[in-house]
């Protein structure tokens, strides 16, 4: 066109790198569960042939589709969220016992959203990234279904995965 003026090699960079700020990155997680050990637990490895639990016996599968972004946007926050929990439990060094076992729990919580996140991680052969936006803009967005009591945030597919399933 004539006149027009030619793109910017900063313009373009710019709505390139905006474009890859806001991309969804798709994948599939899957929940399994073995009725014999009445054992849920989730996995980044889909297996359209099914599998066997070390008891020997084939487990249910549910595949759910998931942003990997959101979810690891989610767990970071859920992270961050731990760690003040953890700075905040420091202070009540009166109530010791009491203020040990929240550590416990805390740390237990930090364990399973740090393992979460490799799974995000190696489930997108690490390209997922979480979303550069303030958090609190992006709530409404994010596939969040409950807050748990301790405010951390359960995105839908880590919410009450047993649902999932119809126990025999
Ligand atoms: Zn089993």
């Amino acid at each position: 066109m004539s006149g027009s003026k030619p793109i910017s090699f900063a313009d373009f960079r710019e709505r390139k790198l905006k474009k890859q700020a806001e991309e969804t990155l798709p994948g599939v997680l899957v929940w399994l569960y073995c009725p014999t050990c009445n054992i849920i637990e989730y996995t980044e490895v889909v297996a359209p042939n099914g599998r066997t639990h070390h008891c020997g016996t084939l487990v249910q599968e549910s595949e759910v589709q998931v942003d990997f972004r959101a979810e690891m946007t989610i767990t970071e926050r859920n992270l961050k969220k731990i760690e003040i929990l953890l700075q905040e439990n420091q202070k009540f060094r009166l109530k010791k016992l009491l203020a040990r076992s929240l550590d416990k729990v805390l740390i237990n919580l930090k364990n399973t959203e740090e393992t979460y996140l490799q799974r995000l991680q190696m489930a997108s052969s690490y390209q997922a990234t979480p979303y550069p936006e303030d958090f609190e803009t992006l709530k409404e967005k994010l596939p969040i279904k409950e807050e748990n009591k301790v405010g951390l945030f359960i995105s839908e597919f880590r919410y009450a995965p047993e649902k999932r399933f119809v126990k025999e």
